[in-house]
């Protein structure tokens, strides 16, 4: 995908502070973190959301929530983490191509969701 926003983060055509990559998988720190550790980790491969996975993509779904922990314990929130993935207009997902946050830090992240 020529024109997104998170393949020109993963080819390193714009730049990032990359924390990890491998073949599959590609993590960053969030631009604008909500959290003491607010960490992106990316399919290298342009998936546009989990709306749009087929079976094929299964494996590198399960890289990423591996690699979301390693990430969380290495870089900062080492007693658990939250990982988020917005999903469409209703997930409010605002980059097209599929992304995992993974929030911590020190203190506990708080509850899930605001009740309506
Ligand atoms: P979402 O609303 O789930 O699509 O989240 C997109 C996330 O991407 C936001 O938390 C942004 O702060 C983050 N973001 C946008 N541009 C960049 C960038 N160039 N580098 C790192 N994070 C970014
Ligand atoms: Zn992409």
């Amino acid at each position: 995908m020529d024109n997104c926003l998170f393949c020109k983060i993963a080819r390193g055509d714009i730049p990032s502070r990359k924390v990890y990559e491998d073949d599959d998988v590609f993590a960053f720190h969030d631009i604008n973190p909500a959290r003491p550790v607010h960490l992106l980790v990316i399919p290298r491969r342009h998936i546009t959301s989990l709306a749009t996975v087929t079976e094929a993509d299964t494996p590198v779904l399960g890289r990423i929530l591996a690699v979301a922990n390693q990430l969380a314990t290495e870089n900062g929130s080492p007693d658990g983490f939250r990982v988020i993935i917005n999903t469409g207009r209703i997930g409010h997902q605002e980059v097209q191509h599929l992304h995992a946050h993974v929030v911590g830090g020190p203190d506990p992240v708080g509850p899930m969701l605001k009740r309506v």
